[in-house]
């Protein structure tokens, strides 16, 4: 018997169900041309919405920085681009490894056991994380259902863009007596006045906000915004934010320079290749979630067939299963790049057609 036979019945039920997931090597070489396991493909299901991560003026120098931030981690560029994104949202912002620690740390200290939250049925599995860390009662609200917040609730926590399906929640309508906590993940940079999200673009001013550097800044980290009472709070009682080595200095000092750039530009430039997509993906009869530059087609069962067939048309996009989604909803999440051309997303439409028809 061997010393692992209890983790490898286990890797042999996840093969068996048919769940077990895949490394492939992406080597890119621009902002949305790769190298797929050594075939070139176009992507069309990278996070990098405005193309930052490919930005040839974009450097930075300075390497990790040997401690959390608090022991002796902590440099100016990490205290310039929290000074900046503070005075993008007018509130003090804080900085975090990545989008998973800052919503580990702002759920688990904001509320606590004697705390009732209500989290959207959709949210991303760091803030669920966090409220089972922080040990508050959870109350699962419908997708997009405020009226589910239950009387009383400390917080209700929503995604200002929604990962999986695309679409933006009516933000005003989740406002009331409770805290507003909204993950900016796949909005900021990209919705809202300068790019500051969802909720900037419908008027909203959230209690607590959260965003990533790490999609449409083509970088990495991510950062909390809220009142200056919360900053000491995460400062102080952060476990993710305490616990684990400040970010590289060449990530904000980036993402500082990758700011400038995320421009409305680059943001009208993307507007414009998702009108192409979603309006050639219209006339095909494909049916796409949501309104922005998240454009899942919901194929169920077909589709990892698709995305194979993409895939042996130069296009990768990655098929989404569950149980990150629900079974029979899987779909391909095609994503919009403000560096995709026209003829790009053309050939990509040109290819479903075929497929489409190929396999109705
Ligand atoms: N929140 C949401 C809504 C996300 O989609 C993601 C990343 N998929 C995260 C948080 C985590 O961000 P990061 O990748 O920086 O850990």
């Amino acid at each position: 018997m061997s010393r692992y036979a209890a983790i490898e019945a286990e890797v042999s039920r996840i093969d068996q169900s048919g769940l077990r997931r895949r490394l492939r090597r992406l080597q890119m070489i621009d902002a949305v041309r790769g190298v797929l396991d050594g075939a070139p493909v176009t992507v069309f299901c990278s996070n990098d919405y405005l193309g930052l991560a490919f930005e040839p003026s974009l450097v930075g120098g300075g390497g990790g920085v040997g401690s959390s931030r608090l022991i002796s981690g902590n440099r100016w560029a990490h205290e310039a681009l929290e000074e900046r994104l503070a005075a993008l949202y007018g509130r003090p912002a804080t900085l975090f490894s990545s989008g998973y620690h800052a919503n580990l740390a702002l759920m688990s200290t904001v509320v606590g056991e004697a705390d009732v939250v209500a989290s959207d049925a959709l949210n991303h599995a760091s803030i669920i994380d966090g409220l089972r860390l922080s040990k508050a009662g959870r109350v699962v609200t419908p997708h997009g259902d405020p009226g589910g917040i239950p009387e009383g609730a400390r917080m209700a926590v929503v995604e200002g863009l929604y990962s999986m399906d695309g679409d933006v929640l009516d933000l005003p309508a989740y406002r009331g007596e409770h805290w507003l906590a909204v993950d900016e993940a796949h909005a900021f940079g990209v919705l809202g006045p300068d790019g500051r999200g969802a909720a900037a673009a419908q008027g909203v001013e959230p209690d607590f906000v959260v965003g990533t550097l790490g999609k449409a800044l083509g970088c990495y980290g991510a950062f909390v915004v809220g009142p200056p009472c919360l900053k000491e709070l995460l400062v102080s009682r952060g476990r993710s934010f305490i616990f684990t080595t400040g970010l590289p200095e060449w990530v904000p000092t980036r993402a500082l320079a990758a700011l400038d750039l995320a421009n409305d530009e680059r943001r009208a430039r993307l507007s414009d290749r998702v009108r192409r997509l979603r309006a050639g993906l219209a006339a095909l009869g494909i049916p796409a979630l949501g309104r922005h530059h998240v454009v899942p087609i919901v194929l169920g069962g077909r589709t990892m067939d698709v995305a194979q067939a993409l895939l042996e048309r130069g296009f990768w996009a990655a098929g989404i299963r569950a149980p990150t989604v629900p079974a029979g909803h899987e779909r391909i999440r095609l994503t919009c790049s403000s560096e995709h051309t026209e003829q790009q997303i053309d050939q990509l439409l040109d290819a479903l057609n075929d497929i489409v028809r190929e396999r109705p």
